[in-house]
């Protein structure tokens, strides 16, 4: 038994919000933009290189659609043959396509390993490099250039991240070691057991939903949009998002505690923990949203 959980969370690496988060974010993004960005917007996306698949299916506006799915085309790349994983050893680039600066998935732009020890085990300081914080200006940069569309979908996907609070932390605990004995992080949660068949990360990751339908993914959208205030002036500092998701990580997803999280002494969750846990990554998700709205807004007036 202990070893099959062990294949478990070795298999499932989570990576960002479940698509449905993603795509929940940029409908809300979307439906709140000028109307005068929103043409803008529209143009970049009917000139993203994979506009045909991104709008197939459309339910609602072709545009609106396609841009909804492009807030998870990063991720979905990660299982695309057109490209390549630059971050493995040994990777073999791929041929360049048009519409596209690189071939690379550049897997390590979706998350800042900011380290933190709830029982004073050493960490690294700093965090490493290239992570999202060192990304969000080459990807808002982008918005203006030649690949402005295939930055559009980074952007929406990075925005995206940085408020799913477990892409910007990775805790160092006593019992967590490697094969050398040396303390090792945790990988942004994705090795702390939680009930004994997931982790942490992905926990966090589907708690916007998980049902990959236009229909939930609207009604949530507008849910949010109704819950939610917007901020009186959007908070348009990526490094702000980033350290407000690290402290809601520590005080709220890391809250059970140093001694759980490892295949012995699996985190077992309450429904107390995850009634707060979903109305803090609602709250999340609405200003991720309405705070890619902004940015857009100003970036392609
Ligand atoms: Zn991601």
């Amino acid at each position: 038994m202990k070893i099959a959980v062990g294949l478990v969370l070795a298999c499932v690496q989570a990576f960002a919000w479940h698509p449905v988060g993603h795509k929940i974010i940029a409908a809300i993004c979307y439906d709140e933009l000028p109307s005068k960005t929103r043409a803008k917007v529209d143009a970049l996306v009917r000139a993203h290189p994979d506009y045909a698949a991104l709008s197939a299916h459309a339910t609602t506006k072709k545009e609106r659609w396609a841009f909804i799915n492009m807030a998870g085309w990063p991720d979905d790349i990660k299982g695309d043959p057109r490209f390549y994983s630059d971050t493995s050893r040994n990777a073999v680039a791929t041929p360049s396509l048009p519409g596209f600066p690189d071939m690379k998935r550049h897997t390590d732009w979706h998350y800042v390993n900011f380290y933190f020890s709830p029982d004073n085990t050493p960490f690294p300081a700093t965090p490493p490099t290239p992570n999202v914080l060192t990304q969000m200006p080459l990807v808002t940069d982008g918005l203006k250039g030649a690949f402005a569309p295939y930055y559009l979908g980074w952007f929406e996907h990075l925005v995206g991240d940085i408020h799913e609070p477990m892409h910007n932390i990775s805790r160092f605990v006593a019992w967590n070691k490697d094969r050398n004995g040396a303390p090792q992080s945790d990988l942004g949660g994705n090795s702390v057991n939680v009930d004994g068949f997931t982790n942490l990360h992905a926990v966090w990751d589907d708690l916007l939903g998980t049902t990959d339908d236009p229909d939930y993914i609207d009604w949530m959208a507008r849910r949010l949009r109704r819950e939610f205030h917007a901020e009186k002036t959007p908070d348009v500092d990526p490094e702000h998002w980033s350290h407000a998701g690290f402290e809601l990580a520590k005080s709220e997803a890391y809250k059970f505690g140093a001694e759980f999280g490892s295949n012995d002494k699996p985190f077992r969750r309450t429904p107390d923990y995850t009634r707060t846990a979903q109305a803090l990554a609602r709250k999340q998700g609405a200003l991720a949203g309405r705070r890619m709205a902004a940015i857009l807004a100003t970036r392609l007036n």
